[in-house]
């Protein structure tokens, strides 16, 4: 490469923007174009909800740079308002053709990176072209979103799809008042998340008024007398527009008309160092196949981090540094009105899926310490592997705290720690942010308990099965009279040394507490006195957690509607 390089990019948003950028900051002397298909660059779509909501009042806030300041700043050609149409390989040359006027421009390139992001999947469903069916990617959907509540006034939406996008727009929707319908077609919201984990989402939708239909989905859109969406199998739920987010598709046409490889997954083949299968040119963001961090297989993870990364490590790599992108964990978070769920790597689905074995364990600390005000209970699930007790992955769904752990998490996935690192972490504590045990350290005493042979667990999906042993719940009988699992006896863990002859020798025991700690002191007595017993991680929380996911009816009627 030339120490004066022609670098081309397509797309001026997330890897597009940060790809250009780099460049600069590594190059004075290289040419920089950047091509966006839309009027903005670099604007902040992981901002569009909390607009829509209100919380972020004004709309220029979101523009994170315009194409003025960005050209300013970094001595740019941005382009926008031009859609590249096609790559003439051979002759490393875009043909570049603007929106408005048609005009074509012939751009070379030394180096081409591509960042055109994915677009909402739109599926061929009878009335999807109608107007008041909208979707939400970038500034202009956003408009409308915002034009067609202003026109119905206080009004009716429906939201297709409970990905991250369709809870953070349902959300948006009931905070600007409307009555908001969610609409998804498995059997609990966020499919990357794990059922039981999803469900206290599930719950503070329908607390929050949000008409949740589970198990249900959209078959078509009619406009007769008033709009509605026609669910599969029948019913029809009236709004007066709707809002299509099941999910993106990456935007591989321009690609794929110009011969390169596509992997597995329909997204830009690339190595890792962001090179697709033609020399010098690039794939970054959400178009691009990376790598899962544990299974290593082929994945396309749509999140803005792993674009802007990537848009860096391409700049770097046609600079001449050897840069490599490893694989992404898939770190993310979602705010459900007052509720938090954050993960990173695999989740127990996705673990089965792969053929992945591995072990698990629920935790419920206080984000900080109980005594000191506003304290509020987490559920942190830990996905470790049997052997060598490797981070496989981590959820969590709470209040405050929820991202922390999972950004501690992630790090130590990242960095290889096994669930005995976790024991040992030195993390910050006073009473107003943590614990002195924190809700990490708390994940790694109980996964590295399990592999010690310290304890041993029993899951609830047993209980289906025949001749399991005793249930024996180990909270008080106050806690007990309150509800426990069908056919367990009460046997309080502060009255067991007194009580051992009441209990059977010849069965295994099946200990719970409410969230499994109690259970765990049980259980280390009871051994140690020779019985044969097991404890049930996360205790009877999770028992609800799960009992609830299970038999989460599929329509939750909003309260007075
Ligand atoms: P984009 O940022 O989408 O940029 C692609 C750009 O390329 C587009 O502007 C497009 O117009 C342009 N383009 C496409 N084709 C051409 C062409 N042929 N010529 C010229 N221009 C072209 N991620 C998170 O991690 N956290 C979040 O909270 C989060 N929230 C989100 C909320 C919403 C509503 C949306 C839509 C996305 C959210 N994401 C979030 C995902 C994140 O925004 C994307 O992963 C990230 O923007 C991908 O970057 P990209 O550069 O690949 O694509």
């Amino acid at each position: 490469m030339s120490p004066a390089p022609r670098i081309v990019i397509v797309g001026g948003v997330a890897g597009g923007a940060s790809a250009a950028a780099r460049a600069r900051r590594l190059s004075e002397s290289a040419g920089i174009v950047l091509f966006e298909r839309g009027p903005d660059v670099s604007f902040a779509n992981c901002g569009l909800p909390y607009h829509i909501a209100g919380t972020i009042a004004e709309r220029k806030r979101l523009l994170v740079q315009t194409p003025e300041s960005l050209s300013a700043r970094f001595d740019l050609d941005v382009r926008v308002d031009t859609e590249v149409v096609a790559i003439d390989v051979a002759a490393k040359v875009v043909i570049a053709r603007h929106t408005r006027t048609g005009k074509e421009t012939r751009e070379p390139y030394d180096a081409l990176v591509l960042s055109p992001g994915a677009a909402p999947a739109r599926p061929p469903l009878p009335g999807i072209d109608d107007p008041r069916v909208l979707t939400l990617r970038n500034l202009g959907d956003m408009d409308a979103i915002l034009a067609a509540i202003g026109r119905g006034g206080l009004g009716r939406a429906l939201v297709a799809g409970a990905g991250y996008i369709g809870l953070e727009l349902a959300e948006a929707l009931r905070q600007r008042g409307l009555q908001v319908t969610l609409v998804e077609r498995l059997d609990h919201v966020l499919a990357i998340a794990d059922p039981e984990m999803s469900f206290p989402l599930q719950e503070e939708l329908v607390r929050q008024g949000v008409d949740l239909r589970l198990g249900a989905s959209v078959a078509a859109f009619e406009a007769g007398d008033g709009f509605s969406a026609v669910l599969a199998g029948g019913g029809r739920i009236p709004c007066d527009f709707a809002v299509v987010c099941v999910g993106v598709r990456p935007e591989t046409g321009l690609a794929r008309a110009a011969g390169l490889e596509l992997g597995p997954t329909g997204g830009i083949r690339v190595d890792d160092q962001m090179r697709t299968s033609q020399p010098d040119i690039y794939a970054v963001g959400d178009a691009a196949e990376i790598r899962e961090f544990v299974s290593g297989e082929p994945a396309l993870i749509p999140l803005a981090g792993p674009a802007n990364r990537q848009g860096r490590i391409a700049a770097e790599v046609i600079l001449g540094r050897d840069s490599h992108y490893r694989a992404t964990q898939g770190t993310a978070v979602c705010k459900v009105f007052d509720r938090t769920f954050a993960m990173t790597g695999l989740g127990e689905a996705a673990l089965r899926r792969q053929g992945i074995p591995f072990r698990k364990i629920y935790v419920h600390p206080a984000d900080h310490a109980g005594y000191y005000p506003g304290a509020e209970a987490m559920t942190l699930k830990l996905l470790f592997a049997p052997g060598d007790g490797r981070i496989l992955g981590a959820q969590a769904v709470g209040g405050a705290g929820v991202d922390k752990r999972i950004d501690v998490l992630a790090v130590a996935q990242r960095a290889g720690l096994s669930v005995f690192d976790l024991e040992d972490l030195e993390l910050c504590y006073a009473p107003p942010y943590g614990s002195a045990k924190d809700p990490v350290n708390m994940a790694g005493f109980v996964a590295a308990n399990v592999l010690r042979g310290d304890v041993e667990l029993w899951e609830p999906e047993e209980l289906a099965g025949p001749g399991t042993g005793m249930l024996v719940d180990v909270r008080t009988f106050q806690e007990f009279a309150k509800g426990s699992i069908p056919g367990a006896v009460c046997a309080p863990v502060d009255e067991l040394r007194d009580r051992l002859d009441e209990l059977p020798r010849d069965r295994e025991l099946l200990l719970f507490c409410q969230v499994g700690l109690r259970g765990y002191v049980a259980a280390r007595l009871l051994t140690q006195h020779g019985f044969r017993v097991r404890n049930l991680s996360g205790g009877y929380r999770r028992y609800t957690m799960e009992a609830g996911a299970r038999t989460q009816p599929l329509a939750c009627e909003t309260p007075g509607r």
